[in-house]
């Protein structure tokens, strides 16, 4: 529930490729952000300077008002969605959703009302009881979110958490997402994807990149429009 704020955010890699030249960009709260653009372009190094998983070369992230550059990923209030969906292989659909929450010390209680709250919202309650590898990708990637809402972070991420999923798959997550979305209206979503249909579905805002430039920035409508 916050809003992320990008100025003259820069990277260039060890290998001295500068992957992002100078980004400044104004995330408001509870706005659905989407970041286009092609293969290799530098979308998912912005998605993980964000969360804190890459260093930021040059310039200042602050999310909700506070300057948290310098700051890890686990103290920034962010939580990730990565495109392979890493569950843990050997425990329940219910333990992945927990973990994060018990390792932090929650109560018992406060967990479990954590978890079947997520549960329901992505309809996975008849699924707590299995193992990952008994659940379809979409399901396993609906668990993956899960375990992001558990956290109740202020900004979620989204790293091209389609992609690994076949057609059908994808429509339907796609719409669990979306659905997300209108039951969290407060939450900051910064979503990364190469796909315009998914841009366009999602997106209140769509950032175009580059090579390491934002082209524009626009309502789908605004981008996608035939003038
Ligand atoms: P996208 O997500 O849009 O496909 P990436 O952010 O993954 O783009 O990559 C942007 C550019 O940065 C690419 O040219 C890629 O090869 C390069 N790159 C990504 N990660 C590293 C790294 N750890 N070290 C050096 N170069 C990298
Ligand atoms: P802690 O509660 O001590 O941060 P976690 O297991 O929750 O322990 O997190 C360990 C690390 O992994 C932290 O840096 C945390 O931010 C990161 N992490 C765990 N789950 C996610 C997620 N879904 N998205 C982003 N980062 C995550």
């Amino acid at each position: 529930m916050a809003n992320v704020k990008l100025t003259n955010v820069k990277k260039v890699y060890s290998n001295n490729v500068e992957v992002m030249r100078d980004i400044n960009l104004d995330i408001k709260q509870g706005e659905f952000i989407v970041f286009v653009g092609p293969s290799g372009c530098g979308k998912s190094t912005l998605l993980r300077m964000i969360s804190g998983l890459e260093e930021i070369s040059s310039g200042t992230l602050e999310i909700d008002g506070q300057n948290v550059t310098d700051v890890p990923p686990s103290l920034r209030g962010v939580a990730m969605v990565f495109q392979s969906y890493a569950l843990y292989p050997h425990m329940t659909v219910y333990d992945n959703m927990a973990f994060s929450l018990q390792i932090a010390k929650v109560n018992k209680k406060e967990v479990d009302a954590q978890v079947r709250r997520a549960a329901e919202m992505l309809q996975l309650t008849p699924f707590l009881d299995r193992l990952p590898k008994a659940l379809s990708g979409g399901q396993r990637q609906r668990v993956a979110i899960g375990r992001a809402i558990v956290r109740r972070p202020k900004v979620f991420l989204f790293d091209e958490p389609l992609s690994n999923l076949d057609a059908a798959l994808r429509v339907a997550t796609r719409m669990e997402i979306a659905n997300l979305k209108e039951s969290m209206p407060d939450s900051t979503m910064i979503y990364v994807t190469h796909d315009q249909v998914e841009a366009m579905t999602l997106a209140d805002r769509i950032v175009l990149l580059s090579a390491g430039n934002i082209e524009q920035v626009g309502s789908p409508l605004e981008l996608y429009a035939n003038p």
